[in-house]
């Protein structure tokens, strides 16, 4: 396991008032091999590639986000909100080479806000020093 990793670890995410992967996401799949229940979300569904898939608001953001309370579906979220962590998804878009992390923007997969989160609450962390973060 690597220092940042480790760190991560050491340090759940706590992330509070924020909702920046909730907005102008690219949808939240749910994840029936994880568990994840679809009858829960009856109404709130589209399918991609036959896969269900969380509904998004005009503006993009998912359906259960309510931009000054959070997510008003917080303890039935799905998987893919539950283990998300923008810092480990940052570590990995900044391993990419500089083209494909561009790429992977444009087409919409990353969203810059969550990513700039992601290393916000990285360097918070990593305060003491002991590890360069790579830079984006
Ligand atoms: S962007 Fe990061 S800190 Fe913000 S809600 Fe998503 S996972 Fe939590
Ligand atoms: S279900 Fe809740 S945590 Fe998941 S993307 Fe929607 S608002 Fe965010």
């Amino acid at each position: 396991m690597d220092e940042v990793e480790a760190l991560i670890l050491m340090n759940p995410l706590d992330c509070g008032s924020c909702s920046n992967c909730c907005q102008s996401s690219p949808g939240i799949y749910i994840l029936e091999e994880l568990d994840d229940d679809p009858s829960l979300y009856e109404g709130y569904l589209d399918y991609k590639d036959g896969q269900p898939i969380l509904k998004t608001k005009a503006n993009g953001d998912c359906i259960f986000l309510d931009r000054e309370n959070g997510c008003t579906a917080y303890d039935i979220r799905p998987n893919p909100c539950r283990s998300y962590d923008c810092r480990r998804d940052y570590m990995k878009w900044v391993a990419e080479p500089r083209a494909e992390r561009r790429a992977l923007l444009k087409r919409g997969f990353l969203k810059k806000h969550v990513q700039q989160e992601g290393r916000k609450r990285l360097k918070s962390i990593l305060s003491d020093g002991s590890t360069a973060l790579p830079s984006d």
